[in-house]
């Protein structure tokens, strides 16, 4: 898809656009973009700066001109998440405030499935995603055909899916969840036993607290299932008093070595509350960066498991997406229905 925009003449570069607009770095420009450096200063130094600014100003003020509004997922980096998005959060809680926002575009920094939802549920805006690369392993360990075959071989028995899959799948499915209410969602089903799709770590994470049987998918989070027990405890013999918290996609395993666990939100509030002298958060890398920034007392231990889809998430696509208007996200409406029952079953359950 990349290659495709940029082999078209009407399409403009990064740079392409910072010359149009007259942006460039200066001194005026560090003066200018000077807050938001205060914000992300512990984390990314000066020298770095004269390459984000130029970005930071460009993209503000165009979605300002466009009525855009932006969405950063936790997982991003420190410059998009702090210096440019206006909504923050976990995937549902970008999605849910996006439909309440009076904006005409909406631009997603997240994966690709976090735009699908954020455009079934707000059909009548345009969504746009800077890469097409944002992929994720276990929105795509599953597809609608595979759900459908499951529910023929277990007929009669409800199907819960993560929201960390397709529209597709959403649209297959009784009611979707999320990693905070996965348990809540569960138990809430009259029936003894539930298909829960696709995460198998969640889904074991959750069989553990319920009465009800499960039949499960093999789908892993690439950067969750990295994380080993052993780990763990090498982290604690290190790192003396350190507090662990571990996000539900990790193994039973590691969420047992863990002293808290629970979904992004859960563990962003966890430390707020808890302010703990020093915390190892067992999930995706920037979300240590980006709450440190609120948290300046709390000594953050990283383990550093980058989401390689995430990360094609970038200032300057960014940048060429809004002002593109390029890559739009489409949903088929009969497809968005569907799914748009599922989510919506889960708000109100
Ligand atoms: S961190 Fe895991 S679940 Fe989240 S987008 Fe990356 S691969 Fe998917």
């Amino acid at each position: 898809m990349k290659e495709q925009n940029t082999k078209n003449k009407d399409f403009l570069s990064g740079p392409e656009i910072l010359k149009e607009m007259n942006i460039s770095w200066s001194e005026k420009l560090f003066k200018e973009t000077k807050d938001q450096y205060n914000k992300v200063s512990r984390i990314i130094p000066e020298i770095e700066w004269p390459f984000f600014a130029p970005y930071i100003k460009a993209i503000n003020i165009l979605k300002k001109d466009m009525n855009a509004v932006i969405l950063a997922h936790n997982y991003q980096t420190p410059e998009i998440f702090h210096c440019i998005s206006d909504i923050r959060g976990d995937s549902l809680q970008l999605a849910k405030e996006a439909g309440n926002v009076d904006a005409d575009i909406i631009l997603q920094c997240g994966v690709h499935f976090m735009a699908e939802t954020s455009k079934l549920l707000n059909m009548d805006k345009t969504v746009l995603i800077p890469s097409m690369d944002a992929g994720c392993s276990l929105a795509e360990s599953i597809t609608g055909a595979d759900v459908r075959k499951i529910k023929e071989e277990n007929p009669n028995i409800p199907v819960v899916t993560y929201v960390n899959t397709s529209a597709e799948v959403k649209a297959e499915s009784d009611v979707c969840c999320t990693s905070s209410n996965a348990l809540n969602i569960v138990n809430s089903l009259e029936s003894d036993e539930v298909i829960f799709l696709p995460d198998e770590y969640l889904a074991l994470n959750v069989a553990k607290e319920t009465k009800k049987k499960i039949i499960m998918w093999k789908g892993r989070c690439e950067v969750h299932e990295e994380f080993t027990p052993e780990e763990i405890i090498e982290f604690r013999e290190n790192e003396p008093g350190v507090k662990v918290i571990a996000h539900p996609e990790c193994s039973p395993e590691v969420v047992a070595q863990s002293d808290f666990s629970g979904s992004t939100s859960a563990m962003i509030n966890w430390v707020k509350d808890n302010q703990p002298n020093k915390v190892l958060m067992v999930t995706e890398c920037s979300m240590s960066d980006n709450i440190s920034v609120e948290n300046p007392n709390v000594d953050f231990v990283r383990p550093c498991n980058l989401c390689p889809h995430m990360k094609t998430i970038n200032l300057e696509n960014i940048l060429e997406s809004l002002w593109n208007k390029k890559i739009e996200v489409q949903v088929n409406p009969e497809v968005a229905i569907k799914a748009k029952q599922a989510i919506v079953k889960m708000i109100e359950l």
